[in-house]
């Protein structure tokens, strides 16, 4: 059985600011991360491939530097890494990098065939959520996001049962592969790297594919000139007028807490009060 997973190198959001002045992200000196939401995918198609055998394919789309996060990847126990890298995918949309992302995983399938691709649900950066469901409908396979548990994988009838979480429950899903998958998260916890898996990634030469090696003729559909999303205004919230209130009340009765904090919704919320007191009058 032979996997890809999508990843994305993205900086590592606890340490981002926005510049005062501009409100654009300052991305200097932000260490970069491998997406969390795409790790909860990776250690899937690791735990699936433990069962099952084959290989594990990590691919991304990005700037020379994303070559760490590859190597990440391949520490935690990916089988090879492929950088779709090249200066005319600078500035691709959601629509631009599934393009180049399908285009790549087609000439991976051209040697290798593909029978599952992950995804992260989303990324922490962008946060579209468009990119898994892109590479999906341009390789016409079939898609499961919001996955919480692999149920089951035949890889002799080629037949995958999953479920989803659904609003009010929990589906179960039966399809054919090839198949891509979203995993959501929280539903994995990543294993720890090995020592012989860290060694293999500090030796390991990721594949850096041009556009050329990806496969793509058409410059029109990768970068900017495919990409026809426009970003008109970029700002930061307002933040927060209100503050927290610290609430103090004699004695250890929770009960007077309660009535310390409903009399005080009361009071602040007076709409609140009045609904409560038209429904007590009917
Ligand atoms: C007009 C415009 C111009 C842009 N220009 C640039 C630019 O110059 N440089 C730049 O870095 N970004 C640029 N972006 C952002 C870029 O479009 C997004 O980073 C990218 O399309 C992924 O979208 P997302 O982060 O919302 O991913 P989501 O759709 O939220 O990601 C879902 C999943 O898809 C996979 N995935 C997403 N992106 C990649 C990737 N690159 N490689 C492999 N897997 C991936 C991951 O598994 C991820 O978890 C631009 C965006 C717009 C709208």
């Amino acid at each position: 059985m032979h996997i890809v997973v999508c990843i994305k190198q993205v900086p590592d959001s606890a340490q981002i600011r926005v510049h005062p002045v501009t409100n654009t992200i300052m991305r200097q000196g932000v260490p970069a991360i491998v997406n969390p939401y795409d790790l909860f995918s990776l250690e899937e198609a690791l735990r699936l491939k433990d069962e099952h055998g084959g290989r594990v394919t990590v691919i991304t789309m990005g700037p020379p530097q994303a070559d760490a996060a590859l190597r990440k990847c391949i520490s935690f126990g990916a089988d090879d890494a492929i950088l779709v890298t090249d200066r005319a995918f600078a500035g691709a949309d959601t629509l631009a990098t599934s393009f180049a992302l399908a285009s790549a995983i087609t000439r991976i399938h051209e040697t290798h065939a593909v029978d599952v691709v992950f995804a992260g649900k989303q990324t922490i950066d962008g946060d579209t959520a468009q990119v898994g469901p892109g590479v999906a409908k341009r390789l016409n396979l079939q898609l499961l996001t919001y996955i919480s548990k692999i149920r089951a994988l035949d890889v002799v009838s080629k037949t995958i049962e999953v479920e989803r979480r659904a609003e009010g429950g929990v589906e179960v899903l039966r399809t054919q592969l090839p198949c891509l998958i979203t995993m959501l998260e929280g539903t994995n916890e990543m294993r720890f790297a090995t020592m012989d898996n860290m060694f293999r990634a500090a030796r390991y030469k990721v594949q850096p594919w041009d556009r050329v090696a990806a496969g793509i003729e058409d410059v029109s559909k990768i970068g900017l000139k495919g990409s026809p999303t426009v970003v008109s205004k970029v700002f930061a919230p307002q933040p927060r007028a209100t503050r927290a209130q610290m609430i103090q009340t004699d004695g250890d009765d929770p009960r007077d807490l309660s009535i310390t904090l409903v009399s005080r919704i009361f009071t602040q919320h007076q709409k609140i009060a009045e609904s409560l007191g038209h429904r007590a009058d009917r």
